[in-house]
């Protein structure tokens, strides 16, 4: 009896690392199980993976297909043009998405099986609708956490109810007159709701609209977007886009551990029944295909791999890594202070310091001599690591992280402490999670003062806090590493997303 032809699905991911790496990783893994995947990404980013000799091309039933961006070669694709970027994306690839998919769908060019399913980056709503218009079932993922997908997915409601934008202070009128010298006037002036600011307010109140996270969640916890003095403002208007559409694809696919995220994952499924958990996705797909060397090489920039051998000579956990991953941008002031409050510690640091990290132009470069000489025997800078090995590297004893979503979970599951710096979007969420819900580090959301930075990452590498959060972080580790082993809850998920997936239902 002839063999049934391996189902083809084809994932499509944002140009960007973060969504990347664990879109690659999830079509790794469904290739592992026997699906052909076509993976779709922009031209830009296809070149800078090595096109056609990818490593990654040598996985069977993977392969990468590409469709132009818009922009020109030289775009810095950073993160103060995002907007720029995913519009750009969007206006150029999509007639050229449809005609590939019209094309794979008959089975062209190659005579593959025609594609039967896709799975589309949530960030890329415009292809979910060109496959819906086809007929072809779209899944969306989701790379950013389940925390700040339901957080995004409330922002409508937050803004119908007037928790966003954030109101404008309290103002006090204090008046001395001439009743027994003092008399004091209060004028609140929050009584009248007029457009409103988010600076100056009280950042540290409650969030009330946000099913389950009441008690722990505050307006600055909130996805960086909402501190917009607008509701039409393009990042909400985007964003919302974005999210809205996730429940009415067949499935909801996140990057994340269910015992981690089981309380808003039990909200998130009253919305979207067929939700998938199958992180951490490196640590899975490196544990269904342990020999495979490739599963590492999906990064943009070159990885730095002298790092490995300084850290070798360190002692046990007393390196503080540093990373705000590929988009953040620093100004030179939030740059030196950062280096003086780690150098303050007097612990040993490993820092990534990316060309393009600093806003000012003419990057980190003229800075870096300072520093380097500053950093001396302490410190070891480099401009791109392999994260994934460092955190799991036992020299290392905290990461210091702008808490995007990859990175708070690979420090997770390498049991890490982390003190978080959230740059933007989902961050400020996660940075929260981190230190309230599982407990795994500390939150220095909006300062970055040298004495804060110092004060932080002693928190995490000294004393009986430090100890606490290792013991928790450690726990934590342990408990999302069995989600990848046999017969643990990112296995049983990822069998069912390939079953629901065969069979159409889901
Ligand atoms: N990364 C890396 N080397 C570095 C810095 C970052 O490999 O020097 C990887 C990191 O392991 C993570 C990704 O880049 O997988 C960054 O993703 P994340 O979601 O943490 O942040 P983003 O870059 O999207 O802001």
């Amino acid at each position: 009896m002839a063999l049934a032809p391996p189902l083809h699905v084809l994932a499509f991911a944002s140009p960007l690392q973060g969504h990347l790496s664990p879109m690659l990783k999830l079509a790794e893994a469904l290739a592992i199980k026997g699906l052909l995947v076509t993976f779709l990404t922009t031209e830009h980013v296809y070149h800078r993976l090595g096109g056609a000799d990818a490593p990654l091309c040598c996985r069977d039933g993977l392969r990468l297909r590409s469709v132009p961006d818009g922009l020109p070669a030289d775009h810095p694709r950073l993160a103060g043009h995002l907007g720029e970027v995913m519009r750009s994306l969007r206006d150029t690839s999509r007639e050229k998405y449809r005609e590939l998919l019209v094309s794979l769908g008959k089975g062209e060019p190659d005579g593959l099986p025609p594609v039967t399913c896709t799975i589309v980056d949530a960030f890329l709503p415009f292809a979910a609708e060109v496959a819906a218009e086809l007929g072809i079932p779209v899944m969306a993922f989701r790379t950013s956490g389940p925390c700040s997908f339901w957080a995004y997915f409330f922002v409508p409601k937050l803004i119908e109810q007037g928790e966003v934008p954030f109101p404008a202070p309290i103002l006090l009128f204090v008046c001395v007159g001439g009743f027994s010298n003092i008399v004091v006037w209060v004028v609140f002036l929050t009584l009248v709701r007029r457009p409103r600011a988010a600076e100056g307010c009280d950042m540290d109140e409650l969030v009330r609209g946000v099913p389950g996270t009441e008690g722990f969640l505050r307006r600055r916890d909130l996805p960086s977007f909402c501190r917009a003095k607008d509701v039409n403002d393009p990042v909400i208007q985007a964003t919302t886009l974005a999210t809205q559409w996730n429940p009415r694809a067949r499935g909801l696919i996140f990057n994340s551990a269910e015992p981690m995220d089981a309380a808003v994952l039990a909200h998130i499924r009253t919305l979207c029944p067929s939700t998938y958990t199958v992180g951490p996705l490196h640590n899975l797909v490196r544990a269904l295909d342990p020999s495979h060397i490739a599963t590492a090489a999906a990064g943009l920039w070159r990885e730095d791999r002298t790092c490995l051998a300084w850290l070798d000579a360190q002692p046990p956990k007393s390196v503080v890594f540093v990373s705000f991953g590929s988009l953040t941008v620093l100004s030179r002031a939030h740059l030196l202070e950062f280096w003086h409050g780690l150098v303050n510690t007097h612990h040993r640091f490993l820092w990534v310091i990316r060309p393009d990290l600093l806003e000012e132009t003419g990057g980190a470069g003229d800075v870096l001599p300072e520093l380097k000489e500053g950093t001396k025997e302490k410190g070891y800078l480099v401009e791109w690591a392999p994260q994934q090995e460092v955190l799991a590297h036992p020299a290392v004893g905290a990461f210091l992280t702008h808490s995007g979503w990859n990175s708070t979970l690979e420090s997770i599951s390498s049991g890490v402490p982390m003190v978080c710096w959230p740059f933007f979007f989902d961050q400020m969420v996660n940075s929260r999670y981190v230190s309230e819900v599982w407990r795994a580090g500390v939150d220095m959301k909006d300062i970055c003062d040298r004495a804060t930075v110092e004060k932080m990452v002693r928190a995490v590498m000294e004393g009986e806090t430090a100890e606490k959060l290792r013991k928790n972080a450690a726990a934590l580790a342990e408990m999302v590493r069995s989600c990848v082993g046999e017969g643990g809850s990112s296995r049983v998920s990822l069998e069912k997303l390939v079953r629901d997936t065969k069979l159409g239902v889901f």
